[in-house]
């Protein structure tokens, strides 16, 4: 918190070991008469040291302390028998360089550079030129840095977009490991710009040239927004805009990158702004619409089903950019559970159950995709309800908004969300279990809807395996060794980080085995993989994660918790895994 934030510039300062008690009390003291904040890590056993210092770099004053602290470190380093750096971070101290390899060795130094590099053509202006010339060396004040463009940001536009101008650049998000979920269009891409930081670092770009032309994001030109991108090709806009619609929202940058760096929130901000001065493809208006449009559609499931597979179906499709989008289910989820009993209310609806109604029940929250697409996972959650001795009572899915905070239709999301959470805080009113389905919907109440409408008087859904980790289950029947694999939906997996071993517990509660498989992102994400754009790298971060340990078991052991998840599996591995509430329903006989 606040503006200042740790600079790594006396990094890897090393004295001899006995030297470093005393070494590191001066250091303090030096950096307290600044007072200055800062952090400090290292390895003892060689007298390395890290130490960042908290300055704002957007402030002059601050940026200026760099050289006289720098300078008086290196007489302390001297007094301590020590040098600036142990393995890293000469770069663009080389000014400094002379003074510690001395006057026999820097000629050397520059002849090793002479011999790989006579033109002087990798990193010029760092540690030695090939002549030896220090004349030609960068000093620490004289590089460009970030501070100075960042300062041309306004400060309430800075605070506003914090999130890209906090990336510190540590490069955690730029992670090849299959089994981490930051960040797929990295791992997919191999392109920098297609990970958190290559985002952030356009986001803030951008956001500098529009304040060299006197402007910020939210009240960018009212150009007519019927403009195409072709009637201005060089604005830098159009790059931010390319780097964000690789994002595949899968929001793992928000939790796992060190300070939180949350792409989609700002990318659904980004889109706002510039789609003010840019037309929207017709596809952006039926995608944030899909909450909206899937409850008329699926009461005539078999005619739009039928249209989306017939042949001008599929090439209004393909104009659209669109591919392989999912069919409707026959029966919704709110005509199966009212067929087997289940009540099915609207919010507005609750206050008229009595208490004992109440005391009872469990208050299922609807969304779209379980409800229109997948209608099998909330009808397994009533059976579990049941199961548990329990009322189920199902509130019918309204939008959330979240279609629309992915496409940047901002003001409709936030009128969205604002009727939504009325409606929850009736609900959660009543002070009885309120579940949600889907994780990443779910998880949107927690994140995005909060950020959005606050959370005065409403509660966020849980997920299923949260509120079942509360319930006392009966003694199975019968058990199952065999295990179940589970593949949790990548939100879900780096928000909740409980998630697994919530399962793993339900589960051997109910007298079944789960194992948890560490994945990546499954490729799909929402609307991600329906885009004909995206469809190599979908394809492409299935291959990555998940089609190998999706495929290496019985599909009938196969589980997921999101509704994206089950149906790339369906589309790239030919069958829809369960959702475990599926088998617990099964499992425990409701
Ligand atoms: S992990 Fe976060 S702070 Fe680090 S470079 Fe990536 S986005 Fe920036
Ligand atoms: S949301 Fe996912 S894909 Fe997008 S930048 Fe963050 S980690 Fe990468």
């Amino acid at each position: 918190p606040g503006r200042r934030k740790p600079v790594p510039f006396i990094e890897d300062t090393v004295v001899p070991p006995e030297r470093l008690p005393e070494y590191i009390a001066a250091l303090r003291t030096l950096l307290e008469r600044h007072g200055l904040e800062y952090a400090m890590f290292g390895h003892v056993d060689v007298g390395c040291l890290h130490v960042r210092p908290a300055l704002d770099m957007t402030d002059p004053d601050d940026a200026a302390l760099v050289r006289p602290i720098t300078e008086a470190v290196i007489r302390l380093l001297q007094r301590h028998q020590g040098l600036l750096w142990g393995e890293h971070g000469k770069g663009f101290r080389g000014e400094y360089a002379r003074a510690f390899f001395g006057e026999a060795l820097y000629p050397l130094l520059a002849e090793v550079k002479r011999a790989f590099d006579p033109d002087n053509r990798m990193n010029p202006g760092k540690i030695v030129a090939p002549d030896g010339d220090p004349s030609r060396i960068e000093g620490i004040d004289t590089v460009p840095l970030r501070g100075e463009y960042d300062r041309q940001i306004a400060e309430a536009v800075r605070r506003h977009w914090s999130d890209a101008m906090n990336c510190n650049g540590n490069g955690v998000c730029f992670d090849w490991d299959a089994r981490q979920a930051i960040c797929p269009s990295y791992k997919v891409t191999r392109d920098r710009i297609h990970s958190p930081k290559g985002r952030a670092g356009l986001l803030r770009e951008w956001l500098r040239r529009l304040a060299r032309e006197g402007l910020s994001p939210e009240d960018s030109p009212g150009v007519s927004p019927r403009r195409r991108r072709a009637d201005d090709p060089d604005d830098f806009s159009h790059a931010v805009y390319d780097a964000l619609q690789g994002c595949l929202g899968c929001k793992a940058c928000a939790t796992q990158c060190p300070v939180h760096v949350d792409i989609p929130e700002m990318r659904g901000r980004f889109l706002a702004s510039y789609h003010r001065r840019y037309r929207r493809p017709a596809r952006d208006y039926l995608l944030g619409a899909l909450e909206h449009l899937a409850p008329p559609a699926s009461t005539i499931a078999p005619a739009v089903n039928a249209a989306l597979d017939s042949g001008p179906g599929r090439r209004l499709s393909r104009r659209l950019g669109l591919a392989d989008l999912p069919g409707f289910a026959r029966a919704n989820a709110h005509r199966r559970l009212s067929d087997a009993g289940v009540a099915v209310l609207d919010a507005e609806s609750v206050t008229d159950l009595s208490d004992a109604e109440i005391r009872r029940s469990v208050f299922v929250l609807g969304d779209t995709f379980t409800t229109y697409l997948d209608p099998a996972v909330p009808t397994a959650l009533a059976s579990v309800v049941r199961a548990v001795g329990l009322t189920p009572v199902v509130i019918a899915s309204r939008p959330s908004g979240k279609a629309l905070q992915v496409q940047g239709f901002m003001d409709a999301f936030h009128n969205t969300a604002l009727a939504q959470t009325k409606r929850l805080a009736r609900v959660s009113s009543l002070g009885r279990p309120v579940v949600g389905l889907d994780p990443s919907v779910t998880l949107t109440y927690r994140d995005e809807i909060r950020r959005a409408v606050g959370q005065a008087d409403w509660s966020p859904p849980l997920l299923p395996q949260e509120w079942l980790n509360g319930v006392a289950l009966s003694q199975p029947a019968a058990t199952d060794t065999n295990a179940y694999r589970l593949f949790l939906h990548c939100t879900e997996q780096t928000a909740q980080p409980r998630a697994a071993e919530q399962w793993r517990a339900v589960f051997r509660r109910s007298g079944l085995t789960l194992e948890v498989v560490p994945s990546g992102c499954c490729g799909m994400a929402g609307t991600y993989g329906h885009l004909a754009e995206h469809q190599d790298h979908s394809r492409g971060l299935y291959d990555l994660s998940w089609r190998e340990s999706a495929e290496a078991v019985d599909p009938a052991r196969v589980l997921a918790t999101g509704y994206s998840c089950r149906s790339q599996v369906q589309r790239f591995s030919g069958f829809r895994p369960a959702h475990p509430l599926e088998v617990l329903a099964r499992q425990l006989g409701g």
